[in-house]
């Protein structure tokens, strides 16, 4: 269940903002193109492209690792065969860094597809779970090890539209929509 308003609208559309502006002078001239890591990285891709005031391009690359809210130690990817990288400013976008492997893997298949550079913007940062070390370039917010759901991050598909980050408790004995309790959209 929704425990608590973590990070509130307001404060991630001002930090998105900035993040725009801070990557749109670093790669002004350059050939930047952003690759959304789905699904959840959609909400947050879709901010931060409009907050980048230079003509950038958006790619989508779908990555699977979570059942409920642990990992299952494995990252697929999906739909990357066809990116058009080669030569280009590659900005990694992704919703939650947890232990580090989805992007250990997402940076291997671009690095092989020929990318001039390679980089990573993350929203949120769990540092204390960390176990592949990686610079992350850009980080949103840093965060405590909670299991956060909404603006892109689910809970089984659920809760992805909630406008802002909530810590989630499961409980697993109310998996249906009809007893999810609470609208995600009106947490307490
Ligand atoms: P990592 O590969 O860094 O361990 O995990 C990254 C992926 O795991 C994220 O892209 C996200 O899909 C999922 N994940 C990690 N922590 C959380 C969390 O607190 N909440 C949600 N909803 N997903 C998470």
């Amino acid at each position: 269940m929704i425990e608590r308003t973590l990070i509130d609208a307001e404060t991630l559309g001002a930090r998105v903002q900035e993040l725009g502006a801070e990557i749109a002078r670093d790669y002004a001239d350059r050939d930047l193109v952003l690759v959304c890591l789905l699904k959840g990285g959609i909400y947050f891709t879709a901010d931060l492209s409009r907050a980048i005031d230079l003509p950038i391009t958006v790619e989508f690359v779908r990555a699977r690792s979570y059942a409920g809210t642990s990992s299952s130690g494995e990252v697929k990817l999906s739909w990357i065969d066809g990116l058009d990288i080669a030569g280009r400013d590659v900005l990694i976008v992704e919703d939650i860094v947890d232990t580090g492997l989805t992007l250990v893997e997402i940076w291997q298949a671009l690095e092989a597809r020929g990318a001039a550079s390679l980089a990573i913007c993350a929203l949120l940062y769990k540092e204390k779970r960390l176990a592949h070390p990686f610079a992350v370039r850009y980080i949103g917010f840093a965060i405590e090890d909670v299991f956060v759901v909404g603006y892109g991050l689910d809970y089984d598909e659920r809760f992805r539209n909630l406008p802002h980050i909530a810590v989630f408790q499961p409980d697993e004995s109310a998996r249906s929509p009809s007893r999810l309790g609470r609208s995600p959209l009106n947490p307490p």
